[in-house]
């Protein structure tokens, strides 16, 4: 370890004791690398140092030590990131809140407060105990609430109540300069001049450490029923989206997903998926307050895609069938990971779906690759993957990433919908959005941090 760092050790042995400042590469390993595909994923630096403080007044000792000996600093949640955000890419420090755990749920405001390394299973068990309910799910449960909100993280379940920033009602966070911030709180309403707390959710640990969090949490639904509807052809599945939203009946998730890789996903967990007709399925999940309401809603979206030429429906009522169904959708990305160089998250309006499947189904043709896709239809937000051919990355890599960019962007959409920019997605970042965002952007990065020692090389180039 260089001089520099090592005198960094010493001090946050200090600050931290000496068990939770880790130097040695050996035991440092997890905390290397994240689950962007390997071809891919960023490399670590050399020297680095693992601090794991426990209060939020350590964490903001750490950073006036990084400040002032201008070391890196980056901080990690539970590393389920998948655009390399969190890796420790130059020599410095990691930082981890993992022993900052705990959640405290106010039933009288429908809030938990969460401390930053609290992971999203935890959440998610502490409101359920409440009888309460967290209804995001963002695939990975092992993620944390610091690493969820850096993200602005989506996933499953996002289309009856947002993404996290609809859920964040209050964010304690350290600049890299060691003032704490307490922005919002447990309240609904707030106006009090520029909104720090919304600029912060999805800032990708580039702008502070988030410590807490303040997140608003529902009644539990007592009825849910999750439908499956198969469809031959992918025109017809998307199609059948807007449809159901213009209903007026609003589902938690309304998924899109194709037999193949449900089949590999369900091999994956030692599961066998429940319906095998149609090659692209809608997954969709319906809550309410009773069980007609539910039943009707189900009769009511089966009709809809009918008439846009689905199949005959699967419905699981049951917790245990509609839980199983959730495992296998959440693993597809981890069944389908050995085989894939990368994956794609583009966002586009709901009405212009159906042209984005249109042209990737075109760069497909055109490159002769199989580009298996599947995502967030109800969020008009896709995860179109490029898989290897003989092991290797196919041979127009670049171009058939860069069409899929440039059809999402002509579509009135984005790069990214979900997973963020990252390490990964900087080259994009600056080839698709407009210069002077990208400099207000760089501006307010250096106002919040001045030596820019939070997680450099992230989001804008170093
Ligand atoms: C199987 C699988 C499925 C997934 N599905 C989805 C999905 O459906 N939707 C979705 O949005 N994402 C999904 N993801 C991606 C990932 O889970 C999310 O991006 C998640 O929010 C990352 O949280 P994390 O704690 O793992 O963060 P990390 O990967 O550890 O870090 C991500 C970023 O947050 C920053 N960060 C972490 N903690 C803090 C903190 N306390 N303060 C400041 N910055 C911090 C890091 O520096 C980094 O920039 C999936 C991932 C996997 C592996």
């Amino acid at each position: 370890m260089k001089g520099k760092l090592r005198r960094a050790a010493d001090r946050i042995r200090s600050i931290i004791g000496e068990d939770w400042v880790i130097t040695e590469r050996e035991y440092m390993e997890d905390y290397l690398r994240d689950e962007t595909p390997d071809a891919i994923r960023p490399s670590p630096a050399e020297n680095l140092i693992l601090a794991k403080p426990s209060l939020t007044k350590e964490v903001s000792e750490i950073l006036m030590v990084a400040n002032e000996l201008l070391i890196p600093v980056f901080p990690v949640g539970g590393r389920t990131g998948l655009v390399g955000g969190c890796i420790p890419t130059e020599d410095g420090i990691i930082l981890s809140l993992e022993r900052m755990n705990r959640i405290t749920v106010n039933r009288e405001n429908l809030t938990a407060l969460a401390e930053a390394g609290a992971t999203l299973g935890d959440l998610i068990r502490a409101a359920e105990e409440a009888d309460l309910f967290f209804p995001l799910h963002p695939g990975d449960e092992g993620a944390q609430i610091g690493g969820l909100i850096s993200t602005n993280a989506g996933g499953v379940r996002a289309v009856k109540y947002g993404v996290i920033r609809n859920y964040v009602r209050g964010i304690e966070a350290v600049l890299p300069t060691g003032e704490v911030l307490n922005l919002g709180g447990p309240l609904i309403k707030n106006n009090t001049g520029y909104d720090l707390m919304h600029l912060i959710i999805g800032s990708e640990g580039t702008l502070c450490v988030i410590t807490k969090a303040t997140i608003r949490l529902y009644p539990k639904s007592r009825f849910s029923a999750t439908l499956i509807l198969p469809y031959e052809s992918r025109a017809d599945a998307i199609g059948t989206v807007p449809k159901i939203l213009r209903s007026g009946i609003i589902p938690l998730a309304i998924e899109y997903v194709e037999i193949d890789e449900l089949n590999r996903a369900a091999e994956h967990v030692g599961e066998a998926w429940p319906l095998q007709s149609g090659r692209a399925q809608l997954i969709i999940i319906l809550s309410g307050s009773s069980e007609d309401e539910v039943y009707s809603a189900c009769e009511a979206i089966s009709s809809i895609a009918e008439e846009s030429n689905a199949g005959e429906a699967l419905i699981a009522e049951t917790r245990e069938e509609q839980d199983r169904i959730l495992k296998i959708r959440s693993n597809i990305y981890t069944a389908l990971k050995p085989d894939m160089i990368d994956i794609l998250d583009v966002a586009v309006p709901i009405n212009r779906l159906c042209d984005l499947m249109d042209r990737i189904d075109g760069i497909s043709k055109k490159y002769g690759v199989y580009l298996p896709v599947y995502g967030h239809a109800g969020d008009g937000n896709l995860h179109i993957h490029i898989m290897k051919e003989d092991g290797e990355a196919p041979a127009y890599l670049r171009e058939i990433k860069n069409e899929i960019y440039s059809a999402s962007i002509s579509l009135g959409g984005v790069i990214t919908g979900e997973h963020g920019i990252g390490k990964l997605r900087i080259g994009e970042f600056e080839r698709f959005i407009p210069e002077k965002e990208r400099e207000l952007m760089m501006k307010i990065k250096r106002i919040f941090d001045p030596n820019g020692i939070l997680n450099p090389g992230k989001l804008f180039p170093l």
